[in-house]
């Protein structure tokens, strides 16, 4: 197969793009989406034999549920039923970050295949802002379900030419909206009654952050083993190893944690690329990346996080070292993305 890669660059462009994507969609084809997180490896969620291909493209392992990415608030009805005793707090939260980088879990309804959810009773949904997924999803009339557009494990794209790298020949098409807004997949929610205030239960850390979600209820981090008692992984961003690069990477606590080897080849992922952190004059670092050059602004470092990632798994260097990023806001998102990355499986 072929992949063609859809630009969006001319409105003219734009509009021969989404009726592509949206001919192939309806004809039971995967297709490469931009979105405002990462790009997405969408298909028409009520074809379950489309949904099917998104696993195959991806070679996911058929445990792992995808996100299901609807038109409007409105259409959230008819893949989710949401219990009556956490409709004020899911409102709330719809009107609040929708469209935006945020999923909810929600048991799901009849019109959702089994193969979405990967069996469970529950369903993810979320609505991108992504000005040209949102044109898609119209144009298709259905749902779009739709996980990152990597290979399993890897490294989630966030430009069509990462995509291209991840599934080149795999897929029909790539539709290019441009670099990723957010560049770190969303943030997912679980919500519970609970008293006196609704229980947030954040199964994947994302740019929807702790803070954001504090009017709206009690925020938590879902713990590892809540996934692994329930006998799946309840988000694969809770597998021990993910985002992996193919060079090992370590994150590493503070400058104190890290020796050079002799005869070894280092790249340094910093985090603000400054002197006073401690770990530029560690080494003879082959190449250093920055994630926020100057003061260090966490949106900055979550955007250019997945791209740097990319890069520097391109050099041929021993190991990468990675430092850590402050522990708050979109901080928590990088540094899971970090702890993944440097499990090795
Ligand atoms: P990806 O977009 O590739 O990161 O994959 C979709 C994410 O949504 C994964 O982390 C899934 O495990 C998660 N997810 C999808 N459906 C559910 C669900 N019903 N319950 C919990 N997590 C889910
Ligand atoms: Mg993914």
């Amino acid at each position: 197969m072929s992949t063609e890669i859809a630009q969006t660059d001319t409105d003219l462009a734009t509009r021969e793009a989404v009726e592509r994507a949206v001919s192939l969609l309806r004809s039971g084809e995967v297709v490469a989406l931009p979105t405002e997180t990462v790009y997405g490896l969408g298909a028409d969620a009520f074809n379950a034999e489309a949904v099917a291909k998104i696993y195959e493209t991806k070679e996911r392992p058929g445990f792992d549920p995808l996100i299901v990415h609807i038109e409007g608030k409105r259409a959230l009805d008819t893949v989710a039923s949401v219990p009556p005793d956490i409709s004020r707090t899911v409102i709330q939260l719809v009107e609040t970050f929708w469209p935006g980088p945020l999923t909810l879990i929600l048991p799901k309804t009849d019109a959702v295949p089994d193969i979405v959810t990967a069996g469970l009773p529950t369903v993810a949904v979320r609505m991108s802002a992504h000005p040209v997924f949102k044109r898609v999803v119209r144009g298709l009339g259905h749902p779009i379900a739709a996980p990152s557009a990597n290979r399993f494990g890897r490294i989630s794209p966030t430009s069509a030419l990462a995509v291209r790298d991840e599934l080149d020949g795999r897929v029909p098409l790539i539709v290019d909206g441009g670099a990723c807004s957010r560049g770190l997949e969303s943030t997912i929610v679980r919500v519970e009654a609970g008293d006196p205030k609704p229980r947030l239960v954040i199964l994947r850390a994302g740019p929807v952050t702790v803070e954001d979600l504090k009017p709206f209820g009690k925020p938590e981090i879902a713990e590892h083993n809540e996934a692994v008692e329930n006998n799946a992984p309840e988000a694969p961003g809770m597998l021990a190893s993910h985002y992996a690069p193919r060079t090992p990477l370590r994150l590493v606590a503070g400058p104190a944690e890290f020796r050079p080897e002799t005869g070894k080849r280092y790249a340094l992922l910093s985090y603000r690329g400054q002197e006073k952190d401690g770990f530029l004059g560690l080494a003879d670092w082959d190449e250093v990346f920055v994630l926020s050059p100057g003061s260090g602004k966490l949106p900055e470092a979550g955007i250019r996080f997945f791209h740097l990632l990319r890069q520097l798994d391109q050099l041929p260097v021993d190991e990468i070292i990675a430092e850590p990023v402050p522990e708050r806001g979109i901080g928590l998102a990088i540094l899971d993305r970090l702890r993944k990355a440097s499990a090795r499986s």
